[in-house]
């Protein structure tokens, strides 16, 4: 995450890296009117939508990895929910409009500083219109997945959990820690 050069409060060029009184972080400051540059992990939110067996993926028209698959997902917005967050991203990705049922899966990837909220929805309203992010997006059979056109292994295994919990009917929530690592049950 790129740090700014110049304090935005004051203008000055004089930012550095030192420990605020009572903090237990560094922080990037102004040694000018004393600003503090906070940086806080971002907040991915998105919903796994499944529907007679079939599941929402879209097939990203942008960077990064533009033509792998994932789910219907995005960077939170100011004022909004997660789940406000979630159902919004799904309708500009895919637009389907939705319905959460319930969470899913939170795991941090703390290397990029993101967190990432997924929950389970319900299809209400399939348009077919999305927006430019999305070059394709379909429900797939789990037989029909592009599995290897999915970058991200935490999206796999949600997938993969999903489709093992559907045909037992029992859903847990999951937390895990980034991309490769453990993911916990939770009752
Ligand atoms: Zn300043």
């Amino acid at each position: 995450m790129p740090s700014p050069r110049f304090c935005p409060q004051c203008g000055s060029g004089d930012l550095r890296h030192q420990l605020p009184p009572g903090d237990t972080h560094e922080r990037l400051m102004c040694s000018g009117c004393g600003y503090i540059h906070y940086i806080n992990p971002k907040i991915i939110a998105g919903c796994i939508i499944e529907q007679d067996g079939k599941y929402l993926l879209c097939q990203r028209a942008i960077p990064p990895r533009p033509g792998t698959w994932t789910l219907p997902a995005g960077f939170m917005e100011s004022g909004e929910t997660t789940e406000q967050g979630a159902l919004r991203e799904v309708w500009e990705e895919t637009g389907v409009r939705a319905e959460i049922v319930s969470p899913y899966s939170i795991f941090s990837v703390p290397q990029i500083s993101e967190v990432y909220i997924i929950f389970r929805a319900i299809a209400v309203e399939n348009t077919g219109q999305y927006g430019p992010e999305t070059l394709d997006c379909r429900f797939f059979a789990p037989e029909d997945i592009p599995w290897d056109s999915i970058y991200y292994p935490a999206i796999r295994q949600i997938l993969e959990r999903y489709i093992e919990e559907r045909q037992a009917g029992v859903y847990g929530i999951y937390m895990g820690n980034d991309d490769s690592g453990k993911i916990h049950f939770i009752r």
